[in-house]
């Protein structure tokens, strides 16, 4: 038996391409492969091809023939000088050998090149499936940078109302709505469009125009809602990774979310499905029950936005613009409250005309 064990790496055939530790030892004209994870094997030395491979010779490849192709050991050159001294001839004649075999021996290394290859074929074919284990996989601190990101970008664009009546009810607002130990930070920018957007992260942004056009803080409220359920659900994350790009997923997949953070910034330009809609305005309301905010303001903010979109507001509404149905919606929207037992609401305590007034007439 050889003095010391040699660790090598162990790719069964019809095998994964991960490799399995083993441990090689070489005894009476045997070479004894011991792998970490399964049944210890017996391979008479005549079965044996080696070959030096890699880079500068670094590594050493071992095969026999096997059921469904061949086995195969990987064996740094640095850790191969035991089994080199018990079986000189095995090592010797692995230039030599190499020309008979190599075509047999190619199919094996072949096909371990061929399988990330596959593997990348298959992400072209799955990036949907795969961005979606992509987003389960991300960290809080990752969606915690995107949102950042966001942020910055919703600075450059636009300014951020620090202070008055407006912001202060913005954050009266979301505080009723924030669930003890949830991290959601409002932020209000000073833009015409009736529009809103929550990122990951928890950040929420909402332009002055939809805090200008809304009938009370309770319509706020609703559209807040709704927004921060696209949060909870990871939508705006989902809909980054998708559309980010594959190179963005595959880097994201080996833990780089440098470039998925930079897609974030692009949120404000994200679109959600329909079903994802729907998700969040069902999740909107629950929210809004947990709150004892009046859920009727969700409603008639729908419906101010289905009036100017009829044109008869001049603001293009930009927030839940995926949805040319915006009847359907209300109609939906209605039959959930209509069976929704009416709690005991409790009004947000808010002069909104005040706040309206504050903000800057920002309608074209
Ligand atoms: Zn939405």
């Amino acid at each position: 038996m050889s003095d010391a064990p040699v660790s090598a790496r162990y790719y069964p055939a019809g095998g994964d391409a991960h490799g399995h530790p083993a441990l090689l030892y070489w005894e009476g004209g045997h070479l004894l492969v011991a792998p970490e994870d399964s049944e210890p094997l017996r391979i008479r030395a005549a079965a044996l091809r080696a070959e030096a491979r890699g880079f500068n010779h670094s590594q050493w490849a071992i095969a026999w023939p096997g059921e469904g192709g061949e086995h195969l050991l990987i064996v740094a050159d640095t850790a191969i000088a035991p089994l080199r001294a018990a079986a000189p001839a095995l090592f010797a004649s692995g230039a030599h050998a190499q020309r008979k075999t190599h075509r047999r021996f190619g199919l094996g290394v072949t096909a371990l090149i061929l399988l990330p290859l596959l593997l990348i074929a298959g992400i072209f074919l799955a990036v949907e499936p795969l961005a979606d284990r992509v987003v389960e996989h991300i960290p809080p601190s990752i969606e915690n940078q995107i949102g950042e990101a966001v942020l910055a970008r919703t600075r450059l664009d636009s300014k951020l109302i620090e202070q008055g009546p407006a912001v202060d009810a913005l954050q009266l607002i979301g505080k009723r709505l924030a669930r003890p130990g949830e991290n959601l930070r409002f932020y209000l920018a000073e833009r015409p469009d009736i529009n809103a957007f929550a990122a990951p992260g928890g950040v929420v942004v909402v332009y002055s125009g939809l805090m200008k056009q809304a009938g009370s803080a309770e319509d706020v409220a609703g559209v807040l809602a709704h927004e921060i359920a696209h949060v909870e659900l990871r939508h705006s994350l989902r809909q980054i990774v998708r559309s980010a790009g594959l190179r963005v997923i595959v880097s994201a997949l080996f833990g780089d979310y440098g470039a998925l953070g930079g897609w974030g910034a692009r949120l404000g330009e994200l679109k959600f499905s329909r079903d994802a809609e729907r998700e969040a305005d069902a999740r909107g309301l629950q929210r809004l029950a947990e709150a004892h905010i009046d859920p009727q303001g969700m409603l008639r903010f729908f419906e101010t936005l289905a009036r100017s979109e009829n044109g008869t507001t001049s603001a293009v509404p930009t927030v839940f613009s995926t949805h040319p149905a915006t009847a359907e919606r209300i109609e939906r929207l209605r039959e959930a409250l209509a069976s929704q037992p009416a709690g005991a609401a409790q009004p947000i305590p808010v002069d909104w005309q005040a706040v309206r007034q504050a903000l800057p007439d920002t309608r074209p």
